[in-house]
């Protein structure tokens, strides 16, 4: 699994973070996302999935 986001269109919910921490974080002073992991371990792709639905901008995607 490799992840990507469209840091243009990330509104710095803060949902990927909460959903998925050990992959995703918030930048500090904009709060846009910041990815730990772009290449994240089998353990965390269920987290990453939930993190994909429900980004409220849809802007990660997962490519393989
Ligand atoms: S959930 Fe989506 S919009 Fe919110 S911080 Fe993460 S990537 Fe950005």
């Amino acid at each position: 699994m490799k992840i990507a986001v469209d840091m243009e269109l990330c509104i710095g919910s803060g949902t990927c973070a909460m959903t998925a921490p050990a992959v995703f974080d918030q930048d500090q002073d904009e709060a846009l996302v910041v990815i730990l992991d772009p290449e994240p371990p089998p353990e965390q792709w269920e987290a990453v999935r939930s993190a994909v639905r429900h980004c409220p901008a849809a802007v990660i995607t997962v490519l393989d």
